[in-house]
């Protein structure tokens, strides 16, 4: 299996960042906004550092407007709480600073920052990461001739304006536009409209606009697309592959009861070469599989000395780096555990943290479910236990 190439999806959205450079004579600073919380995707930390392929949301859109070779500055606006990892990422000769609490207070606190000498600055939401050197350019070329550039593309859905959940108008579509960012200002210009413009607004357009500037517009792109939503954050996975896996291990007198890499009090435990971890060996399997790989008994061998005794959950850890090697990433594992007893719940907080560890994923994709059999069968007979586990991978 190829494994993901990053490269070739920003090739995929943006026009090449190859192209020759154009001269226009003109000091040219970058604003990329990463201060937001990302509340809206969904996801349980900075929707920036979502990772494509092998890079950052926020390493590509840095790259998408540095690999174009206007910008002779870059600022950054962090989150307080994410700027030591945006510093990390970002690397040397990018000027990152803790933003403020709206989007407003970051653009005006960055201006501050733009080296003084600039004569255009383009602000660039961190969450847009296929900008392309078309859009750029234009933005750039509109900042000098008419002192800003918008990205606007047109609107493609109907526009209705809405009440009590009744339509009540629909305005004219040819007259819509939705804007995008980078958006291009003289610098004297937009920190001048800053300064003038107190409250909260969602672009820079509208600040200018406000304080008595022009906007004006230049074509977009529709695949300059901004990461709002985890079906967005998904949707940027080329392929995905799911997994299955499922194990049953025998409950014996004299052995440990270790689940989801937990030692659970228990007058029995399970029968194995390693240390029997039934859940474990099913959340292996579900990730070997969406990786297209082997079975846990092909790799790991039950006559193998090797994994006598072995801990499953550390076994795990090895899987997960084969499964990433392919440029696998863990996107979401659900779990069953089935056993007659004990009683399993106050367990699983400890079992989802442990799994979650070893994945290297946040607990908020794991999940565990415990389930008894209704004593049918050799679960409900109390002889073993059973686990099955769903991964969902993307590529
Ligand atoms: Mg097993």
């Amino acid at each position: 299996m190829k494994s993901f190439d990053a490269d070739a999806l920003v090739r995929r959205f943006a026009s090449p960042q190859g192209a020759p450079k154009k001269d226009y004579g003109a000091k040219i600073a970058a604003v990329l906004l990463c201060a937001g919380r990302g509340v809206r995707s969904g996801l349980p930390y900075n929707k920036m550092f979502f990772r494509i392929g092998d890079r950052t949301v926020l390493e590509l859109a840095l790259e998408a407007l540095r690999g174009t070779g206007y910008f002779d500055a870059v600022v950054c606006a962090a989150s307080p709480s994410d700027a030591d990892e945006v510093r990390g990422l970002v690397g040397d000769g990018v000027i990152v600073f803790e933003g403020g609490e709206t989007r407003t207070d970051s653009v005006r606190r960055a201006l501050e920052a733009v080296p003084g000498d600039t004569d255009i600055v383009l602000i660039h939401d961190g969450a847009r990461p296929f900008v392309g050197r078309e859009t750029i350019e234009a933005v750039i070329e509109s900042a000098i001739e008419y002192g800003s550039g918008i990205p606007a593309v047109r609107v493609v859905d109907a526009i209705k304006t809405v009440e009590d959940g009744f339509i009540t108008g629909s305005p004219d579509r040819e007259k819509l536009v939705c804007v995008q960012t980078p958006q291009g200002f003289r610098l004297s210009e937009i920190k001048d409209a800053y300064a003038k413009i107190s409250g909260s607004y969602a672009d820079d357009s509208e600040v200018y606009g406000l304080a008595g500037y022009r906007p004006h517009t230049v074509p977009g792109e529709y695949t300059n697309r901004k990461i709002t939503t985890q079906a967005d954050v998904f949707g940027l996975s080329a392929a995905y592959r799911i997994g299955f896996g499922y194990d049953v291990h025998r409950l014996v007198e004299g052995r440990d009861l270790v689940l989801g890499g937990i030692k659970i009090p228990h007058d029995k435990g399970l029968l194995g070469h390693s240390d029997a971890d039934a859940l474990v060996h099913a959340v292996m399997d579900a990730l070997l599989s969406a990786a297209g790989m082997p079975d846990i008994g092909v790799l790991f061998p039950d006559t193998d000395p090797e994994y006598e005794g072995a801990s499953s959950i550390m076994l795990l850890g090895k899987v997960r780096e084969l499964a990433r090697a392919r440029g696998i990433k863990v996107l979401g594992l659900s779990c069953t555990v089935m056993a007659e007893r004990p009683k399993l719940a106050k367990h699983i907080p400890a079992m989802i943290e442990s799994i979650a560890a070893a994945l290297g994923v946040p607990p908020d994709i794991v999940n565990i479910g415990a389930t008894t059999t209704e004593k049918l069968g050799v679960v409900g007979d109390g002889l073993g236990i059973a686990a099955a586990a769903c991964l969902l991978a993307g590529l």
